[in-house]
């Protein structure tokens, strides 16, 4: 391979996954399950594939990837988890500023993570996911770690219920992005929840704020104009 993996999640062209695994212990993760799948094989540990791994190939990759794209950084894990060594964030980061012509999706469930780096280049966006009402206090914590100018997102996916989101949460925000639960523990969604959904859509786009709905909520929400919206296609 000379260049990145491509990426299978719709709104991101290339994976890479330099640091792997998370301690975060979510119960739906399909990052875990991938690992897994991949122990042994592509720098994943054999005996614990999910563990915190640094793995330099994807970077090397990386410096090979010519055509400009959609990044997704370090999402087979939390890059940003307290228990991640500084200088594997520093090789992510410095490949990355080497590499200026891609968009840089940054994410995690440790918003607080993001205070260990200084640099905030336009092409960079950082990330909380949030599930419901009840983890919205992560998108304060972006904010309120945010360095001024920086690109904030919040995935919100896989929503597991009711986000009851309202203006104050999502002032400031560059970009959201709303996605269901799929898989084994694909969820069953209550009237109360896609109402919620739609709430949210709807406030999101009204305050001016690019809205991306995933496909795997496409058929549940029935709206018309369901927004498909990436910032850096508005730029
Ligand atoms: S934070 Fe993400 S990678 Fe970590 S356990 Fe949860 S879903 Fe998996």
């Amino acid at each position: 391979m000379s260049g990145l993996a491509r990426s299978g999640v719709e709104y991101v062209d290339y994976a890479l996954n330099a640091i792997t695994g998370c301690r975060h212990g979510c119960p739906w993760c399909w990052a875990e399950r991938f690992s897994k799948r991949l122990a042994g094989r592509f720098g994943y540990p054999a005996d614990e594939p999910f563990e915190p791994t640094f793995r330099r190939k994807p970077l090397d990759h990386l410096a090979k990837t010519s055509r400009p794209g959609v990044v997704s950084v370090c999402w087979m894990g939390d890059m940003w988890g307290s228990w991640v060594p500084q200088h594997w964030i520093n090789e992510v980061l410095a490949g990355m500023l080497d590499r200026p012509e891609h968009q840089y999706l940054l994410l995690t469930k440790n918003p607080a993570g993001y205070g260990r780096i200084m640099e905030t280049p336009s092409n960079w966006w950082f990330g909380v996911s949030v599930q419901s009402w009840s983890v919205l206090h992560r998108i304060d914590k972006l904010k309120s770690i945010a360095r001024p100018g920086a690109n904030l997102w919040v995935s919100f996916e896989p929503i597991i219920g009711s986000l009851r989101l309202e203006e104050e949460v999502l002032e400031g925000l560059s970009w959201v992005v709303f996605g269901a639960m799929t898989g084994p523990d694909a969820k069953r969604y209550q009237e109360s929840d896609i109402i919620s959904i739609k709430h949210a859509v709807r406030l999101a786009s009204k305050m001016g704020i690019p809205v991306f709905v995933k496909d795997n909520l496409m058929g549940r929400l029935v709206m018309d104009d369901i927004p498909r919206e990436t910032p850096w296609s508005l730029l």
